[in-house]
């Protein structure tokens, strides 16, 4: 399989560093709202490598965080913490803000046919870890106490920034200086914060520095050396998380471990809403439960999401998840041809067998889903009129479950029509053949009423489901 590792700006093969076994870690959501389809649209993505790695014989260990203390409003350690905010607007505790929004998130994810991670993992579960990676790095002299917290010098690391290629000298006497001036320099990060003294906080611990919680870098890398090691065969995020995140995460796994933190980088770009960046001031962060409001399905938008490769900026419009829909009905249309093969059908073994291939080859090739998308819809497209050969049955069985293994489209998760409806076919063909149309409208109208769809070609009549 081949990644595109953001580390070396480059498509690599990749190869596990022990046996087939892979450590993934993903960065996850903070828990103080609802996560909109921007946010969503990287679980998707990740899953997608998740299903491909298991496909291709990997047995996969994915890991996923959930920030649930310690993200600040500002990347540069400043502002207010947002599960803190989203307690003060809600009245709630952060605590109970932490724990609903966690809740609509995981629900999210199962609508989204996202498989379950190996282990979902909690910041505010692991603060005695987070403690420790901090004693660590103060053994080693990489931190230093200033009068709001314990800082990470930047200066102390060696190829800081690498990940993102940063300009310090830049970024010295760019945005960040006008922080607070007892950092050593701008790009240093916070490990450790203190409560302030005029404040009362819902999540806070004692620390040997202070009472205080954690920086919110620090978690993804105790979490991350904790359940997989201190080599990580993958780590995952959005792209706005490269220049500061993931670099400081690298930071101080790598100053505590002295060895490398992550072999593969991998980032998702962002999904734009009708061409704009999704924004808080915009209100233009669309949630999956306004869509199904508006009559769609979580489905149809994994549909639009793979239609797009991981690392390119996608648009999402109403129209765009109309089109989406549409597609994923085909599909659907398709698979619900296994039950009803037939004499002289036209698809035959080999353009299942072929097409599996084109599809998982593109997959393996840095997750190329709008590749295999389109070489699935060449097959669908030539069964529109020409059916399945019963000797294809078999095959056709075994490649639906392959589509669903490795893109979660659900294709095969419903099962053949009943009796009933097969009988009220039947009796529609011979009312067609008697001429009495009306009768064979009837029928039509009903089994539409049952969401069943029917289609006449020259070979017989032929049902599909609508989703
Ligand atoms: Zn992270």
């Amino acid at each position: 399989m081949q990644l595109y590792n953001s580390l070396t700006r480059k498509l690599e093969r990749f190869v596990p560093q022990a046996g087939n076994e892979v450590g993934l870690y993903t960065c996850g959501p903070t828990v103080y709202d609802y996560q909109h389809i921007g946010n969503y649209s990287a679980y998707v993505r990740w899953d997608t490598l998740v299903r491909v790695l298991r496909e291709d014989g990997f047995a996969v260990n994915w890991v996923m965080n959930i920030t649930d203390v310690g993200h600040l409003t500002s990347d540069a350690d400043e502002g207010e913490d947002k599960l803190e905010k989203g307690a003060t607007r809600e009245g709630k505790t952060a605590w109970d803000v932490a724990e609903f929004y966690m809740a609509d998130f995981l629900h999210g994810l199962r609508l989204l046919n996202v498989l379950e991670p190996s282990k979902i993992v909690r910041a505010t579960d692991h603060i005695a870890e987070q403690i420790e990676l901090v004693k660590k790095l103060e053994e080693k002299g990489y931190t230093y106490v200033i009068n709001d917290g314990v800082y990470f010098d930047t200066t102390k690391s060696k190829n800081y920034g690498e990940l993102a290629q940063l300009d310090l000298k830049n970024q010295q006497a760019g945005v960040r200086v006008a922080l607070n001036p007892q950092k050593r320099n701008a790009s240093d990060f916070a490990l450790w914060k203190f409560t302030p003294k005029d404040k009362k906080r819902d999540m806070e611990w004692d620390s040997p520095w202070g009472k205080g919680f954690p920086g919110w870098h620090l978690e993804c890398s105790a979490m991350s050396m904790k359940y997989i090691g201190e080599t990580l065969d993958i780590h995952t995020g959005g792209i706005d998380h490269l220049p500061v995140h993931h670099v400081n995460e690298i930071a101080q796994s790598e100053g505590a471990t002295g060895k490398q933190f992550s072999r593969f980088w991998l980032h998702n770009n962002h999904i734009m809403v009708d061409g704009k960046k999704i924004s808080k001031s915009l209100g233009n962060g669309v949630l999956l439960h306004q869509l199904a409001k508006k009559g769609f399905d979580a489905l149809d938008v994994r549909m639009l999401f793979l239609q797009s490769h991981y690392r390119t900026k996608a648009n999402f419009t109403i129209g765009g998840l109309e089109a989406a829909r549409q597609r994923r009905q085909s599909l659907q249309a398709f698979a619900d041809l296994r039950f009803q093969t037939i004499d002289g059908g036209l698809i035959d073994k080999a353009a299942f067998i072929e097409t599996k291939r084109i599809i998982f080859e593109e997959l393996q090739e840095d997750l190329h889903t709008p590749e295999a998308l389109a070489a699935l819809s060449d097959l669908v497209g030539g069964a529109e009129n020409g059916l399945i050969e019963p000797g294809a049955k078999e095959v056709f069985e075994h490649f639906i479950n392959f589509l669903d293994r490795v893109l979660g489209l659900g294709l095969g998760d419903s099962g053949d029509i009943t009796k009933e409806q097969k009988t009220l076919i039947a009796e529609r063909d011979t009312a067609r053949q008697r001429k009495d149309f009306a009768r064979a409208d009837e029928i039509r109208s009903q089994l539409l009423s049952q969401k069943i769809e029917l289609r006449d070609t020259p070979l017989a009549t032929v049902w599909s489901r609508i989703i």
